[in-house]
């Protein structure tokens, strides 16, 4: 059976998975590291830091650019109001063109 990796965070641009052997947080970059923007249903994937292969699941189902307006959350937490609005002006691009 293949363990279960814990789905920490899952954003426009990336994923944070937590390995249960290992506890090693790994970054995965939805374009480069997993090749689509599609949300993530049901996947394996190995572990960078012990080897072991990971299931991921629970992905938000969100189109894309509901997620980057959600971001915006994490962006005005973090960074200046303006950084926010940029993101916030990138959703409504795609939503507008029906960007996926
Ligand atoms: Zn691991």
């Amino acid at each position: 059976m293949i363990p279960n990796g814990e789905l920490v965070s899952a954003t426009y641009e990336n994923l944070l998975v937590k390995c249960p052997s290992s506890n090693a947080r790994t970054t995965l970059n939805r374009i480069s590291d997993l090749g689509d923007v599609q949300p993530v249903a049901s996947r394996n994937l190995v572990c960078p830091e012990c080897g072991k292969t990971l299931q991921v699941s629970g992905d938000t189902v969100n189109p894309p650019h509901e997620i980057l307006i959600l971001d915006c959350h994490d962006l005005l937490a973090e960074k200046p109001v303006p950084l926010s609005n940029l993101q916030d002006a990138k959703a409504a691009i795609q939503a507008q063109h029906g960007r996926q």
